[in-house]
Formats: structure tokens, sequence, C-alpha cells
């Protein structure tokens, strides 16, 4: 049976992508005269809450005097006003806290950026005091918070809004940033929060596989499909048994290949993630409200995606693939069922419990897959349990890892992107749990306490026990009210943590390290 959904195919591809406006980000030495403040449409000032000394030295300083004694300078507290001149300049001003942590700055950052947005203003200043010993950090915020507030997400109406066209940032006395990864990072937490919200006639998987061969184009990455007849032949019956059901045969596995100035086979990096455009929950349907928002199951290979792209933006020295499991988990006459044995592409059996838990059958082939080709480190992306949602809330992310170093530097690199993520057990003895007596092992339990641990144990049968290996559960993936510097519900998460994690070598380091130990 063919489903043609009309819409999906007649879409030009164009609309499936984002368009980048790009910010112009400038420096002054100096702060701002009168008259220069006066050509901006916002002004955001972050300085400490206990000093004023700051705020002699800006334009109209009288006002912002008398706006930090009107506000109780509480730490990550703002006030804003105007200023007197022609443009009604807004003024923004925010209190920093001791010891803030990168989430912390995030999230006043999107305070401040939220406060200024009504206006859509196209030209902003910002000064962040000197004297804060972690100034470059808010700096990274500030600008982070304005890259994805006028970021516009997709929008079908007939009639809306032109888009806020924020035109450029003016920096004052702003010490030294890295402005191009800071972008390539924004950009690539926006690809993500833009593919999660796209519908899912839009990005199905035909439209999936049409944009990623576009996108392989424009970045000159290698893009070989899987299809299902490709993975018929391997032997991949875990991802197939989920593809069953789809009223197209458009589902598959996408492998991008990005070679920064290091060729050579074996890659440094394989960033694997679940692409389910659409979780119906399979023959085990989903209720009404569980299946509302099933269009952002595809949130984890939107991430890997999206740091590939933002990797080779930036030519990072590292070898890179990125694996998607691309398919929908839908309901039919086809679709797979529970007590089905099925057999994945490592030769494991798998008895079919639920088919709901159809992430981890996709990701089992996946992963088996990547890890054939011998990364130094595996990661892997995926909205996958409820489980972890509950023990999280969707603020942080679940961490899984078998390697101590690997453990302490993800959770490291979290807190310095502001992308928190907290570690889980991993022990052996959970493997009971999921112990099947027809097939080497079961899909899920039949209770769902401790799921979250448990298909991290299912999903270590298709990694080697030697291969350097991270899962993120991405409980944050979506937010309502958004999530630190983000105001929308896709958050984009996983982006963030994971660039810090790559481009600042502490992977490597901990994988050294862990080799000593
Ligand atoms: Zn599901």
């Amino acid at each position: 049976m063919m489903v043609k959904q009309g819409l999906a195919t007649e879409t030009p591809l164009m609309n499936l992508l984002p368009t980048f406006h790009d910010i112009a980000i400038a420096r002054s030495r100096a702060y701002p005269t009168a008259r220069a403040a006066a050509r901006l449409d916002a002004l955001l000032v972050l300085t400490d809450a206990k000093s004023a000394a700051l705020l002699r030295l800006l334009p109209e300083a009288e006002r912002w005097q008398s706006l930090q004694q009107r506000t109780k300078a509480d730490p990550f507290s703002l006030r804003s006003t105007a200023l007197a001149n022609a443009r009604q300049t807004q003024a923004v001003l925010a209190f920093a806290g001791n010891d803030a942590t990168q989430y912390q700055r995030l999230a006043l950052a999107g305070r401040m950026l939220a406060e200024i947005a009504a206006r859509r203003p196209a030209q902003i200043g910002v000064i962040v005091d000197a004297d804060l010993s972690d100034a470059a950090d808010w700096h990274e915020a500030i600008l982070s918070a304005a890259y994805s507030h006028a970021f516009a997400l997709p929008a079908f109406r007939r009639v809306s809004a032109p888009p806020w066209r924020l035109r450029r940032i003016q920096l004052y006395r702003a010490p030294s940033l890295e402005l191009v990864r800071i972008r390539a990072t924004a950009r690539a937490g926006n690809l993500v929060r833009w593919l999660t919200t796209l519908p899912p006639n839009q990005l199905d998987a035909r439209n999936y596989r049409r944009l990623l061969t576009t996108l392989a184009r424009r970045h000159r990455l290698q893009l070989r499909w899987y299809s299902e007849p490709q993975l018929q032949r391997l032997g991949a019956g875990a991802f197939l048994a989920v593809a069953r059901g789809n009223g197209a045969r458009d589902a598959g596995i996408a492998h991008l290949v990005y070679r920064g100035r290091r060729a050579g086979r074996q890659p440094d990096v394989a960033l694997v993630g679940k692409g389910i455009v659409f979780d119906t929950g399979g023959i085990n349907l989903k209720p009404h409200r569980g299946m509302l928002d099933m269009h952002t199951d595809m949130a984890g290979s939107a991430v890997a995606l999206a740091c590939t792209l933002a990797l080779a933006e930036l030519r990072a020295p590292l070898r890179v693939d990125a694996w998607l499991a691309i398919t929908e988990n839908n309901i039919g006459p086809t679709a797979y069922r529970p007590q089905e044995v099925v057999r994945a592409v490592n030769g494991t059996t798998i008895q079919v419990i639920h088919s709901d838990a159809e992430g981890r059958m996709v990701l089992a082939d996946t992963l088996a897959l990547a890890a054939r080709t011998r990364p130094a480190l595996l990661m892997d992306f995926a909205t996958l349990t409820g489980a972890c949602v509950y023990a999280l809330t969707e603020r942080y992310s679940g961490l899984f890892t078998r390697h101590a170093a690997l453990q302490a530097a993800a959770q490291e690199a979290g807190a310095r992107s502001g992308e928190r993520v907290w570690p889980f057990p991993l022990d052996e003895d959970f493997d009971s749990d999921i112990e099947s007596r027809v097939a080497d092992i079961r899909q899920c339990a039949l209770e769902s306490k401790g799921d979250h641990i448990l298909a991290t144990r299912f999903l270590s049968r298709f990694v080697p026990d030697a291969l350097p290996w991270i899962h993120l559960d991405l409980s944050a993936a979506t937010r309502a009210g958004g999530l630190a510097h983000v105001n929308t519900e896709a958050t984009g998460f996983g982006a963030r943590l994971t660039l810090e994690l790559l481009l600042s070598g502490a992977w490597r380091a901990a994988l050294r390290k862990g080799r000593r130990a």
C-alpha cells in the first residue's frame, strides 16, 4: 500500500531548510557616547550587583544609576527603561551573580533578549562589565541568546509578520571571544530547533533524505544512504522491524562523512542519532496527548547532523561520521508486533515486547553499523525514554557511559555549555530485567521503572565493550517555555554540549586518562 502524503512531496526544499541571516558583530574599544548610543535600538548592560562604577561611564549615566537604585539589585535580576534620545533606545540593566553557572548566564541572557524582542531591534549594543572575571562567558551567553531569539522557526501562516532582522551587535570593551565558534554553535542549535519543529508531513523520511543530500553537497560531505533493501541484505532486522509499518518505503540509515584536514577511514568520532520522524507508538498505539508532539522524536538525529555540519563549517581537524536512523514508527497491517523475534545486524536476536520502544530498535542496528568503523569515540543522541524525563524533568538530559573519565568530561562539557546532563548507573546486574527465554535479549521490561537505564543496557549489546561510548537520553530536547537562553519548545539541546566536548579536546584527554587508569 502506497500512501502518498501529498503536501510533503510537493514541498519545495527551500521551505525545509532555514535561512540563516547573519548578524554583524562589531567591537569598540571605548564605551558608547550619547551619540553612538542614539544609533542603537537597544543597549544591554550587565554588571555586578554590588558595583555601580561602570554605570557612571555610560551615556545618560544618571538614568542607568537610577535604574540600579530602583531595582533591587539581586543577582540575576534585570530592569529596563528607555534612553532620552530620539530613538528612545531601550536600556536593559542586568545583574550578574557570583560564581554563576553557564546555565544561569544563558537564562539571564535569554531574559535580556526577551525584554527587547517585542520591538525587533536591528542594532543592539552589549556592555559587560570588564571587571567581571567571567566577562567572556557572559558575552558568549548574550550572543548565543541573540542568535537564538532572532532565529525564525518554521511557520506556515498565509499572512505572517516579517521576521525579526537583527543586523548588528556592537560589543563595547569586550575581551577576546571565539566569535566564529559561537556563531557556528548557535547555528547548530538553531538547525536542531528548526528540524525538530517541522511538521511530520513536511519532514518525512523522504524529505529528510532530500534535505541531507542538499546539505551534504553544500558542506562537501560524503553521504551514503542505506535503503531498506540494502539494510535487508546487511541483516538490520531491528531497524527494519520498525520501518515495516510505514506506508512508503522511504526509511533508511544515513551515513555522513566529514574528514577535516586529517584524511583516513577510521573516524575520530561517530555521532549516531535517533530520527523517528513521527512516533505513533505503533501497534501499542500512544494515546492522544502522548502522541501529539511525536514529530519531535527525531531530535537526536538533528543533533548528530547539526554538530557534523558545524564541525565542517569550522573546519575542525577531526574525522567525523554521522549515522542517522530515519523512519516513522507507524501503525498498520504490516507493523511489527509484541512477541516477534528479530535479528539485529550484529546477530543479536531481540524479543519484541512493546512497539513503542522503537528508538532502541533502530539505534541497535545503527550503533552496530557505526561501531564497525571503529571510531575513537561513539556518541549517540535520542529522545529515548519517558523514564528519563520522570527522573530529570526536561531541564537536564541523561548521561550514560561505561567510561569514568568520559563521564566526567561530558558532565563538565554540559556545565560549561549550559546544557546540563546527569549520569545514571549502568551496572551489569540490570540485565536480568531484560533477559529473554526465547531470544538473546528482551527489547524492554514490562514495567517502565528505570527504563532509561534498561534501554541503555539494551543498547550496550550493540556496542563492543572496548569502544568508548556516550549515550545521551535527550529528556531536555523539548520543554514548554523553552530552556536557558532558548525561548521555544524545541530547545536544540545537545549541540552546545557536544561541540564543547569535541572542540575543546576534552574527550581526547579523557580517553588518554582512561587508558592510563
Ligand atoms: Zn516510541
